[in-house]
């Protein structure tokens, strides 16, 4: 007997939806399935959407999809208990089209990519929590839900960061939250009106603003970055945490993130808006949070689910990896059926695909990064170094004026950085950047 389906994908986020809609669109029989109720329902992200490259399955996306602004101006900085040192990177070029990021709510960008598959001829079925791969032998063919087969030749897990289908499974043996690489990822969402967020954030009608910190201002020993993106009318604000500096500290996330939001950068920013939505979830991307392969006999991996998140403790970014991955699972797929049948071989052109599209190249090449970026040091002797470095610039106290090299010492003195540890992380930061 015949197949259900000619591919089924696994989970209606980024990945998935852009695999599903590639798929339909080059004449493919396939499933997308998704145990929310509605697609997007269980997503959780910053939402900086990096990339142009859904224009490869929907060249208008950036006009049709529910985006929220596009960003024209990027921040960074360092945060202690009272003071920001920031550096703004606006760019008249970003105020051009196409555009090079939006920030998105995913409730609404996946709902509208998943309709996106549908309208392309694929079958889409929410409310399904896919239990289990069905292992023939090394082969997988299709899912099983409720104790019923759906069978395909191929399989795309695009069942995100904690994909419970691979493991214990070839595809992932062992559980991957291990050590450092895992990250706790929280985001709240303010309401705010659209001209309060557009004086205080200083951007016109659509324009948004992004910006990161390097959270120095948590208990000694606590790693993490916070961020705050402007929406339309809303504004997402979080954390990205290491779990094992949480450990043992009598520390508790929601007072982490209160802590973020009350420091007066971010407070007089947030001041009237109302908390209207709140998430947190493990990240465990990288490298290291790769699978054991790409692809085998009847199945893909893409997106979280293959580790393509990546983050370096105040960035983060997977979506653009995902649409990538994901597309790059169909191409696969659809080449592997016009070739003959999905055989392992055909599918692990994946890999190359992979490749050739820079995602493994950039995972690998910043493997060292997911060394570096939890150092301490970052989170505490920097933030301080550069409090009291600018501190003593920019205060006008009366009294002769100092050089910079001068300045820079004393600070390097007060903040408890030796030469050495300046010098070893210098080293590691060029090397992980
Ligand atoms: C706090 C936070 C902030 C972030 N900020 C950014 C950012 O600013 N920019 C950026 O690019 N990235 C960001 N990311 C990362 C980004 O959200 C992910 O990389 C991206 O969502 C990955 O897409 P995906 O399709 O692989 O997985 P997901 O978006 O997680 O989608 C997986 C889907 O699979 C479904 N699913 C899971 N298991 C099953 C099952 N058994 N059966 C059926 N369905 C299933 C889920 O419900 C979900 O809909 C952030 C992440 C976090 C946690």
């Amino acid at each position: 007997m015949g197949d259900d389906f000619d591919v089924i994908v696994v989970g209606a986020g980024m990945a998935g939806t852009s695999a599903a809609i590639r798929l339909a669109q080059g004449g493919a029989n396939v499933l997308l399935l998704e145990r929310g109720a509605e697609a997007g329902s269980k997503n959780l992200s910053g939402g900086v959407l990096w990339g142009n490259d859904l224009a490869r399955i929907l060249p208008n996306w950036a006009t049709e999809m529910p985006v929220e602004r596009h960003l024209v101006r990027k921040r960074f900085g360092f945060l202690t208990a009272d003071s920001a040192v920031s550096f703004d990177f606006d760019d008249g070029a970003w105020r051009a089209r196409p555009y090079v990021a939006h920030t998105v709510l995913r409730a609404r960008t996946d709902a509208w990519l998943t309709k996106k598959a549908e309208e392309a001829g694929a079958t889409v079925v929410t409310s399904v929590p896919v239990e289990r791969l069905n292992w023939e032998g090394t082969r997988v063919h299709g899912v099983v839900q409720g104790g019923e087969k759906m069978t395909a030749p191929v399989t795309i897990l695009a069942d995100g960061t904690n994909s419970r289908l691979a493991l214990g499974t070839p595809i992932r043996p062992e559980p991957r939250l291990s050590g450092e690489s895992t990250e706790l990822g929280i985001k709240e969402v303010y309401r705010l009106d659209a001209g309060r967020i557009e004086e205080r954030f200083s951007v016109g009608p659509g324009e948004g603003h992004a910006e990161e910190w390097v959270a120095g201002l948590f208990p000694p020993g606590v790693m993490g970055g916070g961020f705050l993106y402007t929406n339309q009318d809303t504004l997402s604000v979080g954390l990205i945490l290491s779990i094992p500096s949480l450990f043992g500290r009598g520390v508790y996330s929601h007072d982490l993130i209160e802590q973020f939001r009350q420091h007066p950068a971010i407070a007089a920013r947030l001041k009237g808006a109302e908390l209207v939505e709140y998430g947190a979830k493990l990240i465990t991307g990288g490298w290291a949070g790769r699978p054991s392969a790409f692809s085998g006999d009847g199945w893909m991996v893409a997106g979280d689910a293959a580790g393509f998140v990546f983050s370096n403790g105040i960035v983060i970014q997977g979506m653009n990896y995902a649409v990538r991955s994901g597309l790059e699972a169909a191409e696969t797929a659809l080449a592997a059926r016009s070739a003959g049948g999905a055989t392992a071989a055909r599918l692990a052109e994946y890999e190359q695909r992979l490749e050739r599209t820079g995602i493994l190249g950039d995972f690998r090449g910043f493997e060292a990064m997911d060394r570096v970026k939890w150092n301490p040091r970052i989170y505490t002797a920097y933030p301080k170094f550069a409090a009291e470095l600018f501190r003593a610039m920019m205060t006008e106290r009366g009294a002769p004026k100092e050089h910079l090299y001068r300045l820079a010492r004393r600070a390097q003195v007060a903040a408890g950085l030796s030469m050495r540890s300046l010098a070893k992380d210098g080293f590691d930061l060029v090397r992980g950047l």
